[in-house]
């Protein structure tokens, strides 16, 4: 029964073993199918050329330009030998450097020769630079048939495997000629005629090989419909499915510990938006339903606080909770924090980590059985099959987009019923978003700081400001704060990372020498004891800095802390940014981010950096952060809170067709509950597929 489509991307004319394991790995392409769907990033206008002149960092990433080669040379050495190649169109010159490839790259290029060039601009020194850009002569380039020609994503690796953007488009057009017969209808004819929607195989010929600029359109709206149409199909059902179970534990009582923390323990006054979310979960806890609520909350905004009630309120009705943190060090430090809010009122809470002691553990997880424990905080840990809850009522899972999808889903196994959950993030959703891809979730929002936080001055500096950057700290140590100084930390480059943190530990505990002053460093290497102590230091207010990796990003509280230094603060994506620049702001002093930063930066790097200089508004990043990473990005920026992918609809730009699709699928499953139809059938389980629980779908 199989399809040709459903065949490995290995027999395809061109491809073969070795590239077939190189597109799988860094595309996800596996099968013909998969290349079928691999849709252009963006489609060139051939008649669009920019002048130099007026390229700047608001142009779009990829532009093409047209001029004569006036200087073109092999500079260099080793592993820095470049071809560097300058062009000329009248209004400036722009520089093109090909790291390899170049011998070849030389040879095809003459002086004096006019070039049409496309590639993702770059500054180097204010000047526009670009790396490894196509290149053809402007006679070639005027050959090409049509006017929208699809550019393909691909990545460092590809390209030195020859599979350029040109080399995936080639592949697509062999993939063409064969496969084209295969394709088959995935939705009913009639329903394609009510909306209006394009036939797939012209569909995916025209999103490849587009006709025109209104066939282009058109299989864009037919394709992102399709996607949608099938991700709300899942949502809409498992939603119905949910909330006619009724099956969800009730919380009805306010009882002596809810009321007891509220009156006497709480230090401060609630924030008008907290005292809403408590009331929103205090509603779902005895609607009868399971509550699926996600907390939206930027850095600071008090959603621990939030999270305690809910589980003094499960606690008030004889069930337990549990919360869950992306790391040992936030865990820990939930476990402190509630232990001295709760005071001696009579709430058992425990900690476990991966580090928590044989002994210890055995008593935890023997007393938790028993139903004797009221509050168990932990990492990972609390996942493992050993960890059994008497009467789980509750489950909150803080900084949820730290968490893998099946790590999730494991925590609700844990009942035959499913507990309420919560699960808080920092990362503000926008609603289309949270619409989409979240799934089925209610979305409460802590949209207000507790009072008397002062907005954080953000500024961005260049590794040559360096010597500034450290008489800064000496002033703010003096005035007696305390410093982050954070390093990225890319999973696949890990051993490089921690050699630019160890560096710059040394260069700073040099400018900084003991005894006068006292620098710790957290970073994950470290053992959890060491880590911990080293933290302790930082909390205690025994060291002045602090350099870590983004092992800090999530959750620390230390309101003395009013510096943060992000270094190679291109390479992190802007939620990593705002989250890290959330550490500081938390006491009353005026506080400062400096984000430190190379000489050369990509348009979007630059975007980024100037965004987060410009705005403390977390939703305001968060919506630019999607639009700049629809807008593709190959450079290797950490991102940790990516959705499910989407391949061509875009929850931000697409919130039309999100609202429109979303109304469709409750009218199909009005009309069929069961989802008879073998068409939608098909549609909800190839974009959604949840098993357990609504949440698998959160990343
Ligand atoms: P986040 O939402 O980032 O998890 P936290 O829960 O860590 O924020 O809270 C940040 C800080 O604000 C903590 O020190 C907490 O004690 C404090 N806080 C929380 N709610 C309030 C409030 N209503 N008034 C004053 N401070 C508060
Ligand atoms: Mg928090």
């Amino acid at each position: 029964m199989g399809s040709y489509l459903d065949n490995d991307i290995k027999f395809l004319p061109g491809v073969g073993e070795k590239r077939a394991a190189l597109l799988r790995k860094e595309l996800g392409i596996g099968t013909m199918g998969d290349l079928l769907y691999y849709f252009p990033r963006r489609w060139i206008d051939r008649t669009r050329i920019y002048k130099i002149a007026e390229i700047d960092g608001q142009s779009p990433d990829y532009v093409q330009i047209r001029g004569r080669v006036e200087y073109c040379s092999m500079v260099g050495e080793g592993r820095k030998k470049r071809l560097v190649v300058h062009i000329e169109d009248g209004s400036g010159i722009a520089e093109l450097v090909w790291f390899n490839g170049y011998r070849a790259m030389e040879k095809r290029i003459e002086l004096g020769r006019e070039y049409t060039v496309f590639g993702r601009t770059g500054f180097f020194n204010n000047e526009l630079s670009m790396v490894h850009p196509e290149i053809e002569t402007t006679e070639a380039a005027m050959n090409h048939p049509g006017n929208m020609q699809g550019v393909y994503s691909t990545t460092e690796t590809l390209m030195t495997a020859h599979l350029g953007s040109k080399a995936i488009y080639r592949l697509v057009c062999t993939l063409w000629e064969t496969a084209s017969g295969s394709i088959v209808e995935t939705l009913p004819e009639s329903f394609m005629r009510e909306q209006r929607l394009m036939p797939l195989v012209e569909a995916l010929r025209n999103i490849h090989f587009p006709e025109s600029e209104e066939h282009l359109r058109q299989a864009k709206h037919r394709l992102k419909f399709e996607e949608l149409l099938g991700i709300q199909l899942g949502i809409v059902a498992s939603r119905q499915g949910r909330l006619s179970r009724h099956d969800g534990f009730l919380f009805p009582r306010v009882g002596d510990r809810f009321r007891d923390f509220y009156e006497k323990n709480l230090p401060f006054e609630l924030t008008g938006a907290q005292k809403r979310v408590v009331k929103e979960i205090r509603v779902d806890m005895v609607s009868g339903n399971q509550m699926n609520r996600l907390l939206q909350g930027d850095v600071g905004s008090g959603k621990t606080l939030v999270a305690l009630l809910g589980m003094l309120l499960a606690a008030d009705n004889g069930f337990q909770s549990c919360m869950m943190a992306p790391t040992e060090i936030l865990a820990r430090q939930h476990y402190a924090t509630i232990k001295k809010m709760l005071g001696d009122l009579p709430v058992r809470v425990e900690v476990l980590t991966g580090s928590s002691r044989v002994r210890e553990r055995r008593v935890i997880m023997n007393d938790l059985r028993e139903g004797a424990i009221d509050i168990l905080i932990g990492t990972h840990a609390l996942l493992e099959d050993a960890v059994q809850f008497a009467n789980l009522g509750l489950v909150v899972i803080d900084e949820q987009h730290r968490f893998g999808v099946e790590q999730r889903a494991r925590l609700w196994t844990k009942n035959h019923r499913p507990p309420h959950v919560l699960v808080m993030t920092a990362t503000p959703i926008p609603r289309t978003l949270a619409m989409t891809l979240y799934g089925d979730l209610d979305v409460s929002v802590i949209d207000e700081l507790p009072p008397g936080r002062k907005p954080i001055e953000t500024t961005h500096m260049y590794d040559s400001d360096r010597l500034r950057v450290f008489g800064f700290m000496r002033d703010q140590i003096a005035a007696g704060r305390q410093i982050y100084v954070v390093y990225p930390l890319i999973r696949e480059s890990e051993t490089k990372d921690y050699k630019d943190l160890e560096d710059g530990f040394l260069s700073i505990t040099q400018q900084f020498p003991s005894p006068d002053y006292f620098v710790t460093v957290v970073h994950g290497k470290l053992k959890a004891d060491v880590k911990q102590d080293n933290m302790m230091q930082f909390k205690d207010g025994l060291a002045h800095i602090m350099v870590a990796t983004s092992v800090i990003e999530v959750g620390v509280d230390v309101p003395n802390a009013s510096v943060m230094i992000i270094e190679s603060a291109e390479r992190f994506g802007l939620s990593q940014l705002h989250q890290l620049r959330g550490r500081v702001g938390r006491g009353a002093e005026q506080s400062h981010c400096i984000l430190m930063s190379g000489n050369k930066l990509t348009a979007v790097a630059r975007k980024r950096l100037s965004a987060m200089v410009r705005t403390n508004d977390g939703f305001e990043l968060s919506e630019l952060d999607l639009q700049l990473r629809g807008a593709g990005d190959i450079s290797g920026t950490m991102q940790s809170g990516e959705p499910v992918a989407l391949r061509i609809a875009s929850p931000t730009r697409d919130t039309e067709l999100v609202e429109h699709t979303r109304n469709v699928a409750i009218g199909i499953l009005e009309a069929d509950p069961e989802l008879r139809n073998p068409y939608f059938k098909a549609l909800k389980d190839r974009y959604f597929s949840q098993k357990d629980s609504d949440f698998s779908r959160i990343s």
